[in-house]
């Protein structure tokens, strides 16, 4: 088979590539080594910048999106017992939306299926070959056979436990890792959620967060040990504990129900550099994670996204190199933009024992000044909505 660029990965970042590309008319197959329904079974995001809402639209695939998905203009911070309101609109004139990276995917798929174009689920054994000539091929067995795709570039949009990143040679790559001492427990539950909008909790108790997927669906995380199972969290305990952590006005609206997910996930800040390795471009988790508290996960794999598309249209349509020469450079200053502040919320919003009582003071110092400050608070509404694609450029 032959294409002009090979996706590897079916995530929001291979998919919402693959739409873009074929809007601009260039080839391209997905190679999955997942199921349909496996990649649809993830509950992961929830929260859509305007970059990513826009990059919907471009797509062509933002119909359902705008809707069924609930624009939100502020979010609450709860500590010590008080709320207080981000108003995000008041503050950038922006808003953000909830809608489900599920279903995301699911109108990535769609429009994928209707415009005929080739995905390969259940790819087994996928391996990138010759990334630093000018005829990469990708490899992967299917059918009990061994097929390979030649064509001219290579995406790396698959995940942070995907083939790319660890197919480049070692020592042509630099990382860089923090792993955060605990997890996030989510539950999923067909609930309506305790407020309409998000709320960020610092407790003495640890961290949580109320969030939701759509009026009747909620989704809570708890700050939970590392070593903690989510099978071990019965749905009892989960929202006994969830409701110790709010103040009372949620505690006494919280609706529980039957959880239709747990899981725990790890917090980790991890960066990639750089993103392109050759005819090899890494996007998305492939080439960055952050702690979901700040929402950027989902958000920076889709600016990834529209920076690479525009390097390959570029390429084919003006015969120019200069995207995909910058294309590491530019996605990074925003990447570390988006690291640095998803660090310093997980900083802000969790227990840190090992701090003591004086780094818990201090965060109450600061919780006091974001709330006060409108310059402060302000600096967290623009970081939480999201920079444009361009900025300071
Ligand atoms: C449990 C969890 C909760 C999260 N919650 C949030 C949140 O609340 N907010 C937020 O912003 N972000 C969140 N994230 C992060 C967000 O979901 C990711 O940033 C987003 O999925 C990145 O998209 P992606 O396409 O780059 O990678 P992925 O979604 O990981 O997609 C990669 C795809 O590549 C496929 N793949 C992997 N290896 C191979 C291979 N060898 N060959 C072929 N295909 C392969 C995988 O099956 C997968 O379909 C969460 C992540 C997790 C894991």
């Amino acid at each position: 088979m032959r294409t002009q660029v090979a996706i590897i990965g079916a995530g929001p970042a291979g998919l919402l590539l693959g739409q873009l590309l074929h809007k601009a008319g260039i080839d391209a197959v997905i190679v999955e080594r997942q199921s349909v329904q496996y990649v649809l079974g993830r509950i992961r995001a929830g929260v859509l910048e305007q970059v990513s809402i826009d990059l919907m639209d471009e797509a062509g695939v933002g119909e359902r999106m705008h809707r069924d998905g609930l624009v939100h203009g502020g979010f609450d911070m709860l500590f010590k017992g008080q709320r207080h309101r981000i108003d995000l609109h008041h503050l950038t004139g922006k808003n953000v939306m909830v809608y489900g990276q599920t279903e995301v995917t699911h109108d990535l798929m769609d429009a994928r299926q209707a415009a005929g174009l080739t995905t390969i689920y259940e790819a087994g054994n996928v391996t990138v070959h010759d990334f630093d000539s000018a005829t990469p091929r990708v490899r992967y067995e299917k059918g009990g056979r061994t097929h390979e795709i030649e064509c001219d570039f290579i995406a790396g949009c698959d995940g942070f436990h995907g083939v790319c990143r660890a197919s480049v040679p070692r020592g042509a790559l630099q990382e860089f890792e923090k792993i955060y001492p605990f997890g996030w427990l989510g539950v999923l539950s067909e609930t309506p959620p305790v407020h309409h909008e998000l709320v960020y909790v610092n407790s003495l108790r640890g961290f949580a967060l109320c969030s939701q997927r759509s009026q009747t669906r909620s989704r809570y995380y708890l700050q939970v040990p590392l070593t903690d199972k989510a099978d071990a969290w019965s749905d009892d305990a989960f929202w006994r504990e969830l409701r110790l952590r709010l103040d009372p006005e949620a505690g006494a609206k919280l609706v529980t129900g039957v959880s239709i997910e747990k899981s725990v996930a790890p917090l980790r800040s991890f960066v990639t550099e750089p993103m392109r390795f050759g005819r090899l471009f890494l996007a998305g988790d492939a080439a960055h994670i952050v702690p979901p508290t700040g929402a950027k996960g989902l958000n920076l794999a889709a600016s990834d996204v529209k920076y690479l598309s525009t390097a390959f249209i570029e390429f084919y349509q003006e015969k120019s190199h200069a995207g995909i020469d910058h294309y590491s450079a530019r996605c990074l200053r925003r990447v570390w933009r988006a690291e640095r502040f998803s660090w310093w919320f997980t900083g802000l919003m969790h227990r840190f024992p090992e701090n003591g009582e004086i780094g818990q003071k201090f965060q109450e110092a600061e919780l006091d000044y974001l709330i006060h400050s409108e310059a402060a608070s302000r600096s967290v509404a623009e970081n939480y909505v999201g920079l444009p694609l361009d900025f300071g450029e």
